[in-house]
């Protein structure tokens, strides 16, 4: 009797679903647009996202987590490529993110001259400390640090013949002292408004490359953010018995800067909070999803399983063990009990031009809305 009411009662809250995957699709197109520009380190990409995502919390009504603005700041260095990028091999010119990427630590570069093969997919110049390197799938990295090399990593099947000769400009800016933020904010609990149940994505990404290209990231992770956004526009218009607290990591991309960051200097005590859920990679599903940390709470996983068993949301949760791959792991690692899930099947672009909105099916966007509802009320149920 009381699991049917409150179910009843579950099904009764989350109405408006198409409107919940509308509202998350757009919020998808807006932060993988160009005007965010991979939301990284050129451009102000990251600063124009979160000022977006800023206001987006005021007109949700949010209360920011410092007590007067949703910001919480601090700086970290990264390497960037803001202006030139032109590589030619082989008299080809190459477009970039496409047929080639630049290793995040690349020093910038202009030069022409002839490579030396070192290996089957290294050649060399180094008189220019130069090193090119056929891949199969290129995948972008950024970098804090600034390396004493150029790598230049080539789509296999965007040249005819091995690298010979090569003309590349390439420009970039390493900054000390890059400005970010976390953006942190929560809806004040109704019973017990000193315990927390926080929810987290990243909204950084990798940004651009040159002034021509970026990343798109719309898996990586608007995809989190949109589902982390809805969830805010929901508690905001349903208070629970616990405070419920969102933040939106920077520096991610960087390696769990932000979320690191926030572990060291917390806006609350980290013993208040009962359960983190961050949310990264969240835009596919058709074949579930996967829970980091599920067996180190395997009391919290049977809750999860048992919400998505009674509403029928994902084919299949699978079970992970500890991994440092998502802003979740510093807090794991400060004691706080947390889950990292990501989605499963579909698309698979990853850390590439191809991540975008328009390929994106976001199969999964309602019932993790729902899944993360449910698995809250049953975390405050007990
Ligand atoms: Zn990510």
């Amino acid at each position: 009797m009381r699991a049917t009411l409150f179910l009843l009662l579950l099904i009764i809250h989350i109405s408006g679903n198409a409107q919940d995957l509308a509202f998350g699709k757009k919020m998808v197109d807006t932060l993988s647009s160009s005007a965010f520009w991979g939301r990284g380190y050129t451009k102000d990409g990251m600063k124009k996202a979160a000022n977006f995502l800023a206001s987006q919390f005021k007109e949700y009504k949010l209360l920011p987590l410092n007590g007067n603005d949703y910001f919480q700041h601090y700086t970290f260095s990264i390497n960037t490529f803001p202006g030139k990028m032109s590589v030619r091999i082989n008299d080809r010119l190459l477009v970039p993110g496409r047929d080639y990427i630049v290793a995040g630590s690349s020093k910038g570069m202009n030069a022409s001259g002839t490579l030396i093969q070192s290996d089957s997919i290294h050649f060399i110049d180094k008189n220019e400390n130069l090193i090119v390197k056929l891949s199969d799938k290129l995948t972008m990295g950024i970098s804090q640090t600034l390396g004493d090399f150029s790598i230049v990593e080539v789509k296999k099947n965007s040249l005819q013949d091995i690298p010979q000769s090569y003309s590349i400009q390439i420009e970039n800016k390493y900054l000390k002292k890059f400005n970010a933020n976390n953006i942190c904010a929560y809806v004040e609990g109704i019973e017990r408004p000193d315990s927390f149940i926080f929810i987290t994505a990243h909204y950084d990404h990798l940004g651009g490359l040159g002034s021509e290209v970026f990343f798109p990231g719309a898996n990586d992770n608007a995809s989190g953010v949109a589902l982390l956004m809805n969830l805010a526009r929901y508690y905001a218009k349903n208070p629970q018995k616990y405070s419920i607290g969102f933040i939106l990591f920077s520096g991610e991309e960087a390696g769990l800067v932000g979320s690191k960051y926030f572990t060291e200097n917390p806006l609350i005590s980290l013993g208040r909070i009962r359960f983190l859920i961050n949310t990264d990679l969240a835009g596919t599903g058709i074949d579930g999803i996967t829970v980091v940390n599920a067996s180190e709470f395997p009391k919290e996983l049977t809750m999860m399983k048992a919400v998505n068993d009674s509403m029928g949301l994902l084919k299949v949760i699978n079970s992970r063990g500890k991994a440092a791959n998502s802003d979740h792991y510093f807090f794991t690692e400060s004691g706080v009990p947390s889950f990292f899930f990501y989605t499963l099947g579909g698309v698979s672009y990853y850390h590439d031009v191809f991540d975008r909105s328009e390929t994106l099916p976001l199969n999964e966007h309602e019932d993790l809305f729902k899944l993360i509802i449910g698995f809250n009320e049953k975390l405050m149920g007990q």
